[in-house]
C-alpha cells in the first residue's frame, strides 16, 4: 500500500491545499498531512491549532488522511512514518525553483524517498496562505478561499491583534 506524506506549513490551510490533498487521495491510498514547526518563521497559528484546523477539514477523510507534526529533517520523518512519497504543489514559476532544489535535496539524502508534484487547480493558483492571511488582516473577503471554520479562525485572529 502506497503512503504519501504532505508537508508545509498550513498557516492556514487554504483552498489550494486542500485540492493538493484530494489529488494525492486519487493516486495514493493514504495520505499523512505533516505540519512543520517553524523554527524561523513566526506562524500566525500554534501547530496545535493548525492540527486540529486541518483535522477539522479532513473530519470526513480520516480514515485516509493522518494528521501530523515534525520539526526535523523531512526525509527522516518520511521513512520513519513508512511513506515513501513527498506531496508539493506547484502554482507559478517562481515556485518550481525552490521546489525543484528541494526535491533534489532531499533525493540527495535520502534516495529511498521521491517527490511528486501536481499542478495548481485553475481555481486555486493564486491561492497562498500568506497573501490570504493578508486580505484577511485587511478585512478582505476570504469565503472562497478558505473553508468557513477557517475563514472564523482568522476573523478571531485578527480581531484580537
Ligand atoms: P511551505 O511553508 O512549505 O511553502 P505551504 O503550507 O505554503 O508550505 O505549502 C505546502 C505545499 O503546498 C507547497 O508545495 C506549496 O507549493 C503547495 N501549495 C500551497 N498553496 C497552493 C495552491 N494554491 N495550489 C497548489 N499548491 C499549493
Amino acid at each position: 500500500m502506497k503512503k504519501a506524506i504532505y508537508p508545509g506549513s498550513f498557516d492556514p490551510i487554504t483552498n489550494g491545499h486542500i485540492d493538493i490533498v484530494h489529488r494525492a487521495l486519487g493516486a495514493f491510498n493514504k495520505l499523512t498531512i505533516a505540519v512543520l514547526e517553524n523554527r524561523n518563521k513566526s506562524p500566525l497559528f500554534t501547530t496545535k491549532e493548525r492540527k486540529a484546523m486541518l483535522a477539522e477539514v479532513f473530519k470526513a477523510e480520516q480514515e485516509r488522511i493522518e494528521i501530523l507534526s515534525f520539526s526535523g529533517l523531512l526525509v527522516d520523518f518520511a521513512e520513519q512514518e513508512n511513506a515513501s512519497v513527498i506531496v508539493r504543489g506547484l502554482r507559478a514559476a517562481s515556485d518550481f525553483e525552490y521546489e525543484f532544489q528541494l526535491a533534489a535535496m532531499n533525493r540527495h539524502l535520502n534516495k529511498k524517498v521521491d517527490t511528486i508534484f501536481f499542478m495548481t487547480g485553475s481555481e486555486t493558483y493564486f491561492l497562498s496562505s500568506a497573501l490570504v492571511k493578508e486580505v484577511a488582516s485587511l478585512g478582505g473577503n476570504i469565503e472562497k478561499m478558505v473553508p468557513k471554520t477557517i475563514a472564523l479562525a482568522l476573523k478571531e485572529k485578527f480581531s484580537q491583534s
